[in-house]
């Protein structure tokens, strides 16, 4: 079985031609070369590497793949979002998910296989908790989305896939080295090339890695808050009794590089009489008062089973307007994909945890 290298880094991608005989002195160069047919071209085999020796291209070839992961099912919504079902190699998958506009278009990539948090209204939360993804597993969302939209070579304008939001399934500040180590792939200029201020991390709030993100990346921030008082988002986000909206806050206050030019955005799904009042929008204003921030209102996206509702469309809008008056942006965001199960809170896929004996290869 060869090893494959579709999602690992330039040291990685220089260590592998070493590996097969290439001259340490060399290893840097050939980093470089490999990352740009990879990451650039979006190159799946090695023969198309032109500006690679036929004899390395062939020692390459014999040790290493370039494969992906398969996509187990695509759906497309009315609205024109696709949702992938991505299988990975140990069969366990995760959903990415494509929300085009007109000009540009966003895609929503997964961090984990399941999520730990079980926030109350979030249908992935009711799925087990099976794994955090692989680097290479994040970065390789990104290459199979362009690898189906046929977006290769990497363009730098008129880009279908233009911004990257880590809002799929899990969490990704518990999966904090990996989804680095994938951001850094994804916003190298002789790669993938989508920069940090097209990039959006969403965190539920685990305080500690939020400023270590900003300092170690520059990527944009959302919080997911959802509430204004600990008691109602205790229930909500359990992750609150750990992290406490005071503590929350305070870490976005000082997250590097915020500015009105660079606003954190505060997600709140509205539910019905749970935290959808005036009241509510009232003591939201005066919480984020003095952080640069925009309010992203999302009406609640009903999963079978679950036991909220969403807002009435007059609530949400007269919260809207309490927070706009108070001078933050507050869009209602229109639910994209509800058809396929693709909007916000509504991914979960199958897999359930194996056991250590279950996952080993036949
Ligand atoms: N764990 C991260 C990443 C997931 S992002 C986080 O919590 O931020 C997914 C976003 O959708 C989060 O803001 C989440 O709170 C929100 N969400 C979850 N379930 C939802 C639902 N049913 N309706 C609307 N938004 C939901």
């Amino acid at each position: 079985m060869t090893k494959r290298l579709s999602g690992v880094d330039r040291d990685a991608l220089g260590a592998a031609a070493t590996a097969v005989g290439e001259p340490p002195t060399k290893q840097k160069m050939r980093g470089k070369q490999l990352f740009h047919w990879m990451y650039h071209r979006g190159a799946t085999d090695f023969d198309t590497m032109t500006s690679i020796s036929m004899d390395l291209r062939a020692r390459m070839k014999a040790a290493w793949d370039l494969r992906r992961d398969k996509i187990a099912t695509e759906q497309i919504s009315v609205d024109g979002t696709r949702k992938w079902l991505v299988e990975l190699e140990d069969g366990a998958k995760v959903e990415s998910v494509l929300i085009p506009e007109d000009d540009r278009g966003a895609l929503c990539i997964s961090t984990q296989v399941g999520c730990t948090l079980n926030c109350s209204f979030c249908h992935t939360g009711t799925q087990p908790w099976v794994r955090n993804l692989t680097a290479e597993e994040i970065v390789g969302q990104v290459l199979i989305a362009r690898d189906v939209l046929g977006e290769w070579p990497s363009p730098s304008e008129g880009r279908l896939i233009s911004n990257i939001v880590l809002m799929g399934m899990g969490e990704p500040l518990l999966n904090y080295d990996n989804v680095v180590k994938a951001l850094k792939i994804i916003m190298d200029p002789e790669g993938i090339s989508i920069s940090r201020r097209r990039i959006t991390v969403s965190t539920a709030g685990v305080v500690p890695m939020i400023g270590r993100l900003g300092a170690e990346t520059g990527v944009g921030l959302a919080i997911s808050l959802h509430a204004v008082r600990d008691d109602v988002r205790n229930e909500l986000v359990p992750l609150n009794r750990k992290h406490p909206i005071a503590d929350l806050l305070d870490a976005c206050r000082t997250y590097p590089g915020a500015s009105n030019a660079r606003r954190i955005t505060f997600e709140y799904a509205m539910l019905k009489g749970v935290n959808d009042s005036p009241q509510d929008a009232k003591e939201l204003v005066q919480l984020i008062a003095g952080i640069p921030a925009k309010v992203n209102l999302i009406p609640f996206n009903p999963w079978p089973g679950t036991i909220y509702q969403v807002s009435d469309d007059a609530t949400i809008a007269a919260f809207a307007e309490i927070v706009n008056k108070a001078g933050y942006a507050s869009p209602i965001r229109v639910p994209r994909g509800q058809d396929i199960s693709a909007a916000c809170g509504q991914l979960k896929s199958d897999s359930v945890r194996m056991s250590a004996k279950d996952r080993q290869p036949a």
